[in-house]
């Protein structure tokens, strides 16, 4: 018999193109006047047009954000917050300018708009994680949550087809964990399998003509979906493994997430046969964790952890750090099944 428990995050959306021009009565209406303005500084462009859009009411800008949200990069945008006497901050970027945006609400209490540039979901989640000496940690708490997230899809036209390829896998990545979490609920699982069949369909379009605009949208709303079951339900064994192979080895996020989550489903299947079935159904394959690997090699997308830098030797080390914390796993995590896994993703071979 089913059972649950459901919990939803409060949030305000605005979903559209050309959303960003909303940007200074959506602070308005948060009672707000010195916003600080955060990007990274590939993206400090966005920066000054936010400025400008928003007029007397921009108190600055910070165009430092970086990967992994350390803590140095933090404490310096803090201190020009302080500097400047902000009321609240906008965010406008990636996981990385979102991460910032939240770890500076969580120290001073301010309200966060964000505007999200990928499909990394991180806007209507309320965890946060940090890098403080090479170690990532994370922690969640209601105050972490964004209280708008203004979603411009013209902003995505410009996302590079591999990094639109790499971020929409790490949505999916999102939607497949949350159809296996132990918190598991209905809602959540329909948020889940409408964004798997979106972000599926979406990416090959957006390869074949970046600047489509109903492509594009379909992404991003994918891409919100994933982020809303992210921030619902508990994740498992991929998001570990991802998590410690980006916090110990450096390597890159999205790109991560991308490898390794088919072979995540591989070594899940077993356990949650019915989940991988629905998804192979929105796939409209047969094998889910194979149609995953598939979609992301015709797409060109990375598909070794060797082609992403990790050495050989490291595998063993990887095993042991993500095989023996303890998480919610549908299949029990055993060090040999995790070396096994990392080796299969490690090599680039196409699950069975
Ligand atoms: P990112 O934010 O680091 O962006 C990657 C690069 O792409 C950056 O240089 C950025 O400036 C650039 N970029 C972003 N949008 C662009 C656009 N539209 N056009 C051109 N360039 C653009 O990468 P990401 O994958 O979005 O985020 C990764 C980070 O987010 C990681 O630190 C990860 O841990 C975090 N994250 C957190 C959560 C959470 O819920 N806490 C969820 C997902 C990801």
């Amino acid at each position: 018999m089913r059972e649950f428990t459901y919990v939803s995050q409060a949030a305000r959306v605005l979903f559209g193109a050309g959303t960003l021009a909303r940007l200074r009565e959506e602070l308005e209406r948060l009672s707000c006047s010195r916003a600080v303005v955060l990007t990274t500084a590939g993206q400090a462009d966005l920066a000054a047009r936010a400025r400008e859009l928003l007029g007397p009411l921009a108190a600055g800008a910070f165009t430092g954000a970086a990967m992994h949200t350390p803590t140095a990069v933090t404490e310096q945008a803090l201190a020009l917050v302080r500097e400047l006497g902000a009321d609240c901050v906008v965010a406008i970027g990636g996981g990385s300018t979102t991460g910032l945006s939240k770890a500076l609400a969580v120290r001073t209490g301010l309200p966060q708009i964000v505007v999200p540039t990928t499909y990394a979901g991180s806007e209507v989640t309320p965890v946060l994680g940090e890098t403080d000496n090479g170690v990532k940690t994370t922690r969640s708490s209601p105050a972490i949550l964004p209280e708008t997230v203004v979603y411009d899809v013209d902003l995505t036209l410009g996302l590079p087809v591999p990094l639109s390829v790499t971020s929409g896998v790490n949505a999916m990545a999102h939607a497949v964990e949350a159809l296996y979490a132990p918190q598991a609920d209905p809602v959540t699982d329909e948020l889940a399998l409408r964004s798997i069949a979106l972000m599926s369909a979406a990416l090959p379009r957006i390869a074949e003509d970046p600047a489509d605009l109903e492509s594009r949208a379909d992404a991003l709303q994918a891409a919100w979906l994933a982020g809303t079951c992210l921030g619902t339900v508990g994740m498992g064994l991929h998001h570990k493994l991802c998590h410690t192979l980006g916090g110990s080895f450096g390597l890159p996020h999205a790109e991560t997430h991308t490898v390794v989550l088919p072979h995540a489903m591989a070594y899940n299947a077993r356990a949650v046969p019915d989940v991988m079935r629905r998804i192979a159904e929105v796939l409209g394959a047969a094998d889910a964790p194979a149609a995953v690997y598939d979609l992301v090699s015709a797409l060109h997308g990375p598909v070794s952890l060797g082609g992403l830098g990790l050495r050989e030797e490291d595998l063993a080390k990887a095993a042991e750090l993500a095989g023996g914390a303890s998480y919610p796993n549908p299949r029990e995590v055993t060090a040999d099944g995790v070396a096994a896994l990392l080796r299969d993703a490690w090599e680039g071979r196409r699950p069975a």
